[in-house]
């Protein structure tokens, strides 16, 4: 890949990216939670309901990146405190997203992971400046970016000192309608192929279907991912963002014992 220079694997050991007790690139993880944080009884439950199912992370977000202005944009610093609080019971790490670059100074202190959506993939300045922390990093991969731009957006952050980058295959837009986008399932060994960084798989924003999360969360396991982002709600009907990809609970307990499970084998066979 041409002009690469930080992310390229050369001999590079591996980028293992410690949250908590996880280290990101060696553990298999799974993030799960709702898209947004709706209140504090939606939060908490949700957390209580992962954690139990075995998820090691909880995701929510605060500020929401919607299409639409009229859309829910999300609970801003009140949900980073219910998100907090939700830590202090479970003890999950926190990933939640970050849209704008002035708010990464305050929101590290309620955060453990930045996110940075699909969306702002490629706004250099949030970039430059989560690549100013040491704080660990979700990087999606934009809708419409080739894995190269990807890993160039990467840089920006490695080139700031922040080596913590995680990359997370969303699914990228194709001609296909029948899912919101379509899951770049290549992406994966592509990547481990060209760099030493952790990647991540979510099969919610890919495939928009909660139908079909579960054959996509096991494909990425078996394509070699160092883990999954999922969305979950207590009630998917009721969720204000994201509804038709969001797991119950059940389906969500019922997921998790399988990408255990195919994950141990993977280990046994690669
Ligand atoms: C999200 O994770 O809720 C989200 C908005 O994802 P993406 O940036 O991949 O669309
Ligand atoms: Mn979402």
């Amino acid at each position: 890949m041409n002009g690469l220079k930080l992310t390229i694997r050369n001999n590079k050991e591996k980028t293992i990216v410690q949250v908590g007790p996880y280290a990101i690139g060696k553990d298999f993880v799974i993030i799960a939670g709702p898209c947004s944080v709706e209140n504090e009884k939606q939060t908490l439950e949700t957390a209580r309901i992962v954690q139990a199912a075995g998820a090691n992370l909880l995701r929510g977000g605060a500020f929401k990146p919607r299409t639409s202005p009229y859309s829910f944009q999300g609970l801003g610093l009140k949900a980073l405190k219910i998100l907090q609080k939700a830590k202090k019971e479970t003890g999950l790490p926190i990933v939640s997203e970050v849209l704008d670059p002035r708010d990464v100074g305050w929101m590290g202190d309620y955060v453990d992971v930045f996110q940075i959506g699909a969306r702002n993939m490629q706004n250099f300045s949030l970039l430059k400046e989560v690549g100013k922390t040491k704080h660990p990093v979700i990087l999606k991969r934009g809708m419409h970016s080739t894995l190269q731009e990807w890993l160039w957006c990467a840089e920006y952050i490695l080139n700031e000192g922040n080596p913590n980058v995680i990359l997370c295959e969303r699914g990228i837009r194709t001609f296909e309608r029948y899912c919101r986008n379509t899951l770049d399932i290549t992406a994966v060994p592509a990547i481990k192929e060209i760099s030493h960084l952790p990647v991540i798989v979510d099969p919610s924003h890919a495939s928009g279907r909660a139908s079909l999360i579960s054959s996509l969360s096991l494909a990425a396991v078996a394509a070699g991912a160092d883990g999954l982002l999922i969305e979950v709600h207590y009630h998917p009907e009721e969720a204000l963002c994201d509804r038709e990809q969001a797991l119950s609970p059940q389906q969500f307990s019922e997921l998790t014992p399988k990408i255990k499970l195919l994950r141990n084998f993977m280990e046994g066979i690669l």
